[in-house]
């Protein structure tokens, strides 16, 4: 349902603003100098999608918000990933925290002061995050962990971490508990920052906790549910990106193709161009309506699944989109004056971030076996 219609279209024309005059622009200069376009993202307004009004935030509903990943999906899906995470921890902290990380951090994330970072993943446990080792102790004065994390987006940038933990040796996810870390409050540190191809202006590393002192936000037990709840609206927003990625694919092939001309006609004029661009067209609009239906079931017990087919489905597409309309621009396809080569790297990152298309077969085939057992 949506929640206030003016609010929810203001939050889609501000995602449009901020592609059209801020990331377009200025992506490759970002990426060349390796540094987080931390103003230009508080400047945006969209950094409490899902935060309460009195906090600073948009309290858009999840279908809302995913029209905003949508269109910042048109831009950078990096970019457009590290806003997915900072929303939901700028969500966790003004919904769920204590008094005390809702008063410290809750508005400054919502208004995009601070920024958040979420860390699951682990050198030895990714997809499992069963395999967890980092270990929360408690003390007379809260909370202590240790461990090594991997994958920590935002490493040395974002001012406070949700961080997945153990609780205890045992082994399994029961004792799995959900804490607030902050950058700066002791115990620390990062690793270098990854290299990759692509996004350098998004800083990635290990994160390295000594004794670092931790807030709960979610109990022992009620950990790995906090953090799969989580990760189900950041699937969701993965979609939404790769629908927008796909969408300006399109945009970038159906624009060149128009213009150029090619054994004297228009390359749109190719039937077998055409056709192509038909399929990649459904594609687009299946995978809006698989985003759709699982925003409107985060949150129930259908979620998970609906949120499964949308993640297992749109960067895929996105791919697939990414790739033709790069060939539709022959040579010119490959050249940085247009976003297509960056998006099939993007398209690929997508199909992994927030977990593989194969996790989501996953989810999908276990849905399978409790519909083959009931039949
Ligand atoms: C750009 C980027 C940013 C990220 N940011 C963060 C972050 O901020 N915080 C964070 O916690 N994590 C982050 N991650 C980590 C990401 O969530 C993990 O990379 C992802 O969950 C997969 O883990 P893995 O790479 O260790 O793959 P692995 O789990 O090692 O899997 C390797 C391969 O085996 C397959 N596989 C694994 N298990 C199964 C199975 N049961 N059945 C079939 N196939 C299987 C996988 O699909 C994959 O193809 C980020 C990743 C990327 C790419």
């Amino acid at each position: 349902m949506p929640k206030d219609a003016t609010r929810a279209q203001e939050a889609v024309a501000r995602a449009r603003r901020f592609v059209a005059e801020q990331v377009k622009p200025r992506i490759e200069e970002w990426h060349r100098a390796a540094r987080y376009p931390r103003d230009a993202v508080r400047a945006s307004g969209l950094t409490g999608l899902f935060c309460p009004v009195e906090a600073g935030g948009l309290d858009l509903s999840y279908p809302e918000g995913m029209a905003v990943f949508e269109e910042l999906g048109r831009g950078d899906a990096a970019l457009a990933f590290s806003l997915s995470m900072h929303n939901a921890v700028a969500a966790a902290a003004t919904r769920h925290g204590d008094a005390e990380l809702r008063g410290r951090w809750g508005g400054p994330l919502a208004r995009g002061q601070a920024l958040g970072g979420f860390s699951l993943t682990e050198p030895q446990a990714g997809s499992d995050a069963t395999a967890l080792t980092t270990l929360a102790v408690p003390t007379k004065d809260g909370w202590r962990i240790t461990g090594r994390k991997a994958w920590a987006s935002l490493a040395g940038e974002a001012d406070v971490f949700l961080v997945v933990c153990k609780t205890s040796k045992e082994s399994g996810h029961h004792d799995i508990a959900m804490l607030a870390v902050e950058r700066e409050g002791g115990g620390v540190s990062f690793s270098e920052p990854y290299r990759k191809p692509r996004a350098d202006f998004l800083p990635i590393a290990d994160m390295i906790l000594a004794e670092a002192p931790g807030r709960l936000v979610a109990p022992r037990g009620k950990g790995m549910r906090a953090a799969l709840a989580a990760i189900d609206v950041a699937r969701c927003d993965i979609a939404a990106i790769a629908n927008g990625l796909h969408a300006e694919a399109l945009d970038v092939a159906l624009r060149y193709a128009r213009d150029r001309r090619a054994f004297g006609q228009r390359v749109l004029d190719f039937q077998g161009i055409q056709w192509k661009l038909a399929d990649a067209l459904t594609e687009l609009e299946a995978g809006r309506l698989l985003t759709q239906r699982a925003a409107r079931c985060l949150g129930t017990p259908e979620g998970p699944v609906a949120v499964a087919h949308a993640k297992r489905f749109g960067p895929d597409a996105a791919l697939r989109a990414a790739i033709l309309c790069s060939e539709i621009l022959g040579a010119y396809g490959w050249l940085e004056d247009y976003p297509l080569a960056r998006f099939i790297d993007l398209a690929k990152m997508l199909q992994v971030v927030d977990g593989t298309a194969e996790i989501q077969q996953l989810v999908i085939a276990r849905d399978l076996l409790r519909r083959a057992r009931d039949l």
